[in-house]
C-alpha cells in the first residue's frame, strides 16, 4: 500500500436539490491527500466545506467525479471504519462516563466484521492528557476537556483518515491554541491523515502542511501551508514572518476581488 493516496477527488462536483431547485456548491474539485498529511480547508460559511467532508465519509454522494479513500469507494473505507469524524459539538452521552463514551464506536465495532488492532481506550485518554477522568460524566467536564473526549473517541477504531469539521471553533482562544498543540502531538503519534476543516486562518496556518482554500464559486486553490512540525517550539512559530504572512496571503485569497490572483496561485 505504500505510494497509495489516503484520499483522491477527481473532478468532484456537489449538488444537493431541495423542491426542484439545485444547489452546487462547488464542482470540478480535484484533489490528492497522501497518507500521514494534515490538510485544512478554509473558506467563508456556505462555500461547501462540510459537504466536502460529507462527500469523503459517504454521507452524501457526489453528483459527477469520484472520491476514493485509500484506493477504495468512500462506502467501503466507512464500512471498514477507515473515516472517522470530530464535531464542533462533541455529542457525547450525558449518562456514559468518559471512558464508557470512548468505548462507544468499539463496542459498537465488535459487533461487525471489523479485525484491524484498535487503539485501547485507556491510552487514547493517556493521549488527550485526561487519564484521571475515565470516570467522570461530560456535565463534569470543560467545552475543551469534552472535545478531548470526542477526539480520543474518534480515534479508539484507529481511523486512517480522521475528519474534523470545526472541532474547536465554539472554544476560546487559549484553550484553542492548546487543542491545536495537543492535536499536533496526536497526529505525530497516531500517523493518521488529517482533514481539518475551521474558520480561522490562525488555526489553519498553525496546524497543516497544506490548506485549501475555498471560495463560492470559484476554483479551489491549494497552498503550502507552514508545519515545521511537532518538536519545533511553537510559540517562536507563531510569532514569525513566514506564519505572520501565510496568514496575510490567506486573508487576501479569501477576499472576493482577486481572482486574477487566484489564477496565479493555481499550480
Ligand atoms: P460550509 O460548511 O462551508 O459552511 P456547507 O457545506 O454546509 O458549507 O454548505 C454548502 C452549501 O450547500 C450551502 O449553500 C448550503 O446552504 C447548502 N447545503 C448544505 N447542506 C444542504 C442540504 N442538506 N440540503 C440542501 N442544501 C444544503
Ligand atoms: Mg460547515
Amino acid at each position: 500500500m505504500m505510494g497509495a493516496t489516503a484520499l483522491e477527488l477527481i473532478g468532484v462536483k456537489a449538488e444537493y436539490t431541495v423542491g426542484g431547485t439545485s444547489v452546487v456548491p462547488f464542482q470540478n474539485l480535484s484533489l490528492r491527500v497522501m497518507p500521514g498529511a494534515f490538510w485544512s480547508v478554509i473558506g467563508p460559511s456556505g462555500c461547501g466545506k462540510s459537504t466536502l467532508l460529507r462527500l469523503v465519509s459517504d454521507l452524501v454522494a457526489p453528483a459527477a467525479g469520484t472520491v476514493k479513500v485509500f484506493s477504495e469507494t468512500a462506502a467501503l473505507a466507512r464500512q471498514k471504519r477507515d473515516i472517522a469524524f470530530v464535531f464542533q459539538e462533541p455529542t457525547l452521552l450525558p449518562w456514559r462516563t468518559v471512558l464508557e463514551n470512548v468505548r462507544l464506536p468499539f463496542e459498537v465495532g465488535q459487533r461487525g466484521s471489523v479485525t484491524t488492532p484498535r487503539f485501547k481506550p485507556e491510552d487514547l485518554l493517556e493521549l488527550v492528557g485526561l487519564s484521571k477522568w475515565h470516570h467522570a460524566l461530560p456535565q463534569q467536564l470543560s467545552g475543551g476537556m469534552r472535545q478531548r473526549v470526542a477526539i480520543a473517541r474518534a480515534l479508539v477504531t484507529r481511523p486512517r483518515l480522521l475528519l474534523m469539521d470545526e472541532p474547536f471553533g465554539a472554544l476560546d482562544e487559549l484553550i484553542r491554541d492548546d487543542l491545536n498543540d495537543e492535536l499536533l502531538r496526536i497526529w505525530a503519534e497516531t500517523r493518521t491523515t488529517i482533514l481539518f476543516v475551521t474558520h480561522s486562518l490562525t488555526e489553519a496556518a498553525y496546524l497543516s502542511e497544506r490548506i485549501l482554500v475555498m471560495r463560492v464559486g470559484l476554483p479551489e486553490v491549494v497552498l503550502d501551508g507552514l508545519n515545521p512540525g511537532p518538536g519545533t517550539d511553537a510559540s517562536r512559530r507563531r510569532e514569525s514572518i513566514e506564519f505572520v504572512a501565510l496568514i496575510a496571503e490567506l486573508r487576501r485569497l479569501m477576499r472576493g476581488n482577486q481572482v486574477e490572483e487566484l489564477a496565479a496561485v493555481r499550480d
